[in-house]
């Protein structure tokens, strides 16, 4: 592990209040995109669960997306998440009540994680 790497682990544990149950959220505590998930500087903005489960379940394959089974933007605990199609990622929010149907482009942008809008552009 290069020294880099060490760097960015400190800097993304010292952002992360893990309670004394571990299996309980691991909440992030710094910033937040606008979509109130965490944010996390490492070279472009990412989100700070879907560096979490990089870093404890390993590599993310491209077209998938990091859901939350906690419905807690902010964790990062590594057993609430689990990876899942874009299909899922937005049936769980309309199951959650969180999307916008019948809403604009604009706001529906809104929900899309920052990395994968990116990704799509
Ligand atoms: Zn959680």
């Amino acid at each position: 592990m290069g020294i880099h790497k060490k760097f960015y682990l400190i800097r993304f544990f010292q952002k992360l209040a893990i309670p004394f149950y571990e299996q309980e959220c691991w909440e992030w505590t710094g910033a937040l995109n606008s979509d109130g998930y965490g944010a996390f500087w490492h070279g472009r903005n990412v989100n700070s669960h879907v560096l979490a489960y990089e870093i404890f379940k390993g590599t993310i394959p491209r077209d998938m997306h990091v859901l939350h089974g906690c419905d807690n933007r902010r964790c990062c605990n590594p057993e609430h998440l689990r990876l899942g199609t874009h299909a899922e990622n937005m049936k769980d929010k309309v199951v959650r009540g969180r999307s916008w149907r019948g809403g604009s482009i604009r706001k529906a942008q809104h929900i899309i994680p920052v990395e994968v809008t990116r990704a799509n552009l």
